[in-house]
């Protein structure tokens, strides 16, 4: 089936001033776009245009695995935010989860931010859940994401320049730090 752009949760301007409209038009617009018609011209004709874009992350390779996985992690990365809140902090379950795995959340923003800071060139940063339910903060480069290892992922930032640049300039640190505003943890929670 044919791949399509994600459709925002919400207005384009809706994320400032954590992202801005400018961000959102390209990285959304521009740079979303291209690895979904990057990735329908691969598939076609191929085996793999009725695969999932997960089948495709798991079993393909070259230009296609790339394309499928980018597919994948924008996904779960535009689906992820809200408008921006002060106090904004977990809940519930993943709430609970996240303090007992890292020890507070505050230990959990400072190592996720730590790790994403730490990544060299593109890639992602991501919250993922293990087979026993443990929560687990790993480093992907590039297109790569957790289902590849056999996790659940369950937050991502990206890392890569396009999603930053505009707005901080190389303050990719500033940038995942303002990040925990717009996170929506019903949605985080509702992947765990
Ligand atoms: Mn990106």
């Amino acid at each position: 089936m044919k791949t399509e752009l994600m459709t925002l949760p919400y207005a384009a301007d809706a994320l400032e001033p954590v992202i801005s409209r400018e961000t959102i038009a390209f990285h959304h617009g521009k740079h979303l776009q291209a690895y979904v018609n990057n990735l329908n011209a691969a598939v076609a004709g191929t085996a793999f245009e009725t695969k999932s874009l997960e089948e495709i992350v798991l079993s393909a390779e070259g230009g296609m695995l790339n394309n499928a996985g980018q597919i994948l992690n924008h996904n779960l990365y535009f689906g992820q935010f809200c408008a921006p809140k002060e106090g904004n902090v977990p809940h519930g379950r993943i709430g609970e989860a996240i303090s007992a795995a890292f020890g507070s959340f505050e230990k959990f923003q400072e190592e996720f931010v730590k790790k994403g800071t730490a990544l060299f060139g593109s890639g992602w940063v991501w919250l993922s859940s293990d087979a026993e339910g443990k929560l687990v903060i790993t480093q992907e480069p590039n297109a790569a994401n957790p289902i590849q290892r056999g996790l659940k992922p369950l937050l991502t930032f990206d890392v890569w320049e396009h999603a930053y640049y505009l707005d901080y300039q190389n303050r990719r640190a500033d940038h995942l730090s303002a990040l925990w505003r717009i996170v929506d943890w019903n949605v985080v929670e509702g992947r765990f």
